[in-house]
This record gives C-alpha cells, structure tokens and sequence, in this order.
C-alpha cells in the first residue's frame, strides 16, 4: 500500500490535518468548544456556527483530521459507532436488500435485524471472503454490501477491491467497517469503496474513555446525506469526545505498530500452547484471509481470536484468570482486554446462524511489554490444562 496521502505521509497529517493553531488565540491543541449555539452579529450573520448540533469547532477538526486519514474528501462524526451505522444504512429505503459478512460484530447484526428490518430494509448474512457466495446471495433489489474487514470477532478479510468491482456493476454501494483496521492499516475507499464507517471508541479513540462513530467518503452526493442525517437524527459528539479522538489520531501510527509487534509475539505464544485448539489471526499463513491481507493491509493488526481445548468452560476459566489482560468489552486501547464473545460482544447473535463458538475468545493486544502478556496468558492456559 502506498505510503503517500497527498502532499504528507500519514504520520504528518495525523499530527497536523485539520488542525491548524486556533486562528482567535494561536492554541496549538484545537481547544474544547464547549458551546451549544453561537452569537449572531445580525441574522443569519455568523462565522461558519450557528448550533453545535449542526457544526461545532471542534468537531470540525475531528471531520477534517480524520477524513484526510482515510484518503476522504468528507467525514462526519457521530456520537458511537452504531450511529454511524445507523446513519449510513438510512442511505437505504424501504424495500432495499444488504448484504452483510456473517461475521459481524453483534451490535451491527442487531441494528440490522432488529431496527432497519422493521422500517423495511432486507439483508443477507453471507461468507464476503467468497465471491460465489456473494453472487448467490445477491438479490435485485440488493442495494448495499456491508464488509467489516477484518471481521469482529474471526478476523475474516474481504476482498476489498473484488467486493467493489461487484458491487459496482450492480450498482450498489460497498460499505467498509475500518475498526478493526484503523486508516493506517487499511484504506478502503482507496480500494474502490465508497464509505467507510469507525467506531472511533476503539483504536481512533485508543484509551477506552470515549464512545464515537465516524462515516468517510469521498463521494459529495453522499457526503451531503451523511452531513444532513447527522443534523437531521442529531446523534453527535460533544465537544470534549471530539477533542479526545483527535488526541487519540496523533499517535494512531505508533500504537498501531506496537501493538502490532505485541499481537504478533502473542500469536506465536498461543499457537504454541496445549491449551489453544486454534488462533485466528489474519498475519498467520493458513489463516483463510492471509493473502488478502497481505494485499490490502499494511500490517495484520493487533485483535487475535483463539478457542480453548474444553469448550465454553475453560474458556470461560481462561478469561477469567488473566490478570493483565482485563476482561471486558471493547477493544483497540493501550491496555489489553481479553472477552468471550459467545457472552458478551456477540450475544445479541446466540441465537442466529451467526452465533459464535462457546469456545472462543477475543483478545485485544494492547502496549504493555509483550513479555509480560504471554506471561499473563501462559498462566491462565496452564490453568485450562490443569483443570
Ligand atoms: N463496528 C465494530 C467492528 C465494533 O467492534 C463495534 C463495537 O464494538 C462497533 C462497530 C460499534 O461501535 P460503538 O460501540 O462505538 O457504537
């Protein structure tokens, strides 16, 4: 993948894009707006902010910052994920099909089936790492493919580039979920998507202590129905959850090679245990999705998924025996976490055909010493064993 974004490399503009000194005061942070409306010098007579539900500063920042990250000519911020989720399946309209990988994660499965099913929207869940599979599926009112890549929780890859070439030549919209990847792991409108959608509280954020979502495209028709959702529905950040991602942004590059130094020691670790019966991790060579990832990523990243020998018991025993590795939703920050999908992240699809394997656990590999994370979960395994 190519190293250049225009006039800077990524590293650059995520120090710097959209973030030029305060013109009022020379700030060299973009400061905390934390205004709900603006003074008017007569009517309809503003600087650019009328209502910080239709435009804030510090917001702006963010939309700016991030959209250049992703290679976007236009990004909105929202206030999680799922409504930036939400915002973009209301691209659809009554009677539109989507297909959605069959491994997602569970929160995007229930807005789907739970909330845009009733308002009228069909959706398939489908293996997208196969193109017979999409094809088959494919439907003709089939308006949207939703690709989370890699997927949430068995790091699947999808073919980017191959996805887009269908879906265009059916004229439908390929939508890319980047969590899992970051901007700087992936570029999916580069690739030929034409949204792409975060949640921000993950690698973005990188701290675990904010909830955000954001929608990049490069496309202005559909930029322009994103921006008028984010008014319309009004589902945005504050100010100060702004400022944070924007924090987090500025060392998005140097976490995300860290953490994905550590995820790759653990994968090894964990292959190597008596314990683990399997591990998924797109940087290891039988994993399905390997050689997708090495063509669309720039590294494997830093989440690894492996089951338990035993079943759901002693992968519940083994989540609850890691002690720096804490156990907990989420994923993407500097601290390690470690969960069990089935019960957690992915239990709003126990009971559909996308239900996860009792047996599985998630970890997200965060910046402590890597020595000290396979140590941490060397012992919770040779708890597995013994038992
Ligand atoms: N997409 C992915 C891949 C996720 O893992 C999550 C949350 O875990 C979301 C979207 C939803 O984001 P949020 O929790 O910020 O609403």
């Amino acid at each position: 993948m190519s190293e250049d974004r225009g006039e800077h490399r990524f590293e650059t503009l995520a120090v710097h894009a959209g973030q030029e000194p305060d013109p009022t005061t020379g700030a060299i942070v973009t400061p905390i707006y934390q205004t709900s409306t603006f003074a008017q010098s007569g009517v309809g007579k503003h600087q650019g902010y009328e209502y910080s539900r239709s435009g804030n500063p510090t917001r702006t920042a963010l939309e700016a910052s991030l959209a250049a990250l992703e290679g976007a000519g236009y990004g909105s911020a929202f206030s999680s994920g799922l409504a930036a989720e939400d915002a973009t399946l209301r691209l659809l309209a009554p009677g539109d099909h989507v297909l959605v990988g069959n491994d997602v994660y569970g929160g995007t499965y229930r807005l789907l089936s739970q909330v845009h099913a009733r308002a009228g929207l069909s959706f398939s869940p489908v293996a997208l790492e196969s193109s017979a599979a999409v094809l088959a599926a494919w439907q003709p009112t089939t308006r949207m493919v939703w690709a989370e890549t890699p997927s949430n929780p068995l790091l699947r890859i999808a073919d980017i580039k191959a996805l887009a070439e269908v879906a265009h030549a059916r004229q439908a919209l390929l939508v890319v979920d980047n969590t899992f990847a970051t901007p700087y792991l992936q570029q999916p409108l580069a690739l030929g998507a034409d949204i792409v959608v975060h949640s921000t509280t993950k690698y973005l954020g990188g701290h675990s202590d904010v909830v955000g979502g954001f929608v990049a495209t490069s496309s202005a028709e559909l930029a322009g129905r994103i921006a008028f959702l984010q008014n319309a529905a009004g589902a945005v950040p504050g100010p100060f959850d702004c400022f944070l991602v924007l924090r987090g942004l500025k060392t998005l590059a140097v976490r995300m090679d860290r953490q994905c130094d550590n995820a790759s020691r653990v994968v090894e670790a964990l292959a190597a245990h008596p314990a683990v019966s399997h591990v998924y991790y797109p940087g290891l060579p039988d994993h399905g999705g390997h050689a997708a990832a090495r063509t669309q990523m720039r590294r494997f990243g830093a989440m690894v998924s492996f089951t338990v020998r035993g079943g759901e018991s002693q992968a519940l025993a083994v989540a609850e025996s890691t002690s720096l590795f804490t156990l907990a939703e989420s994923l993407g920050a500097v601290e390690s976490l470690i969960e069990h999908p089935h019960r957690m992240t992915h239990a709003s699809v126990a009971d559909s055909s996308l239900a996860v394997d009792p047996a599985l656990l998630r970890i997200s590999v965060g910046l402590e010493h890597a020595e000290d994370l396979i140590a941490d979960l060397r012992s919770a395994l040779d708890v597995a064993v013994a038992s």
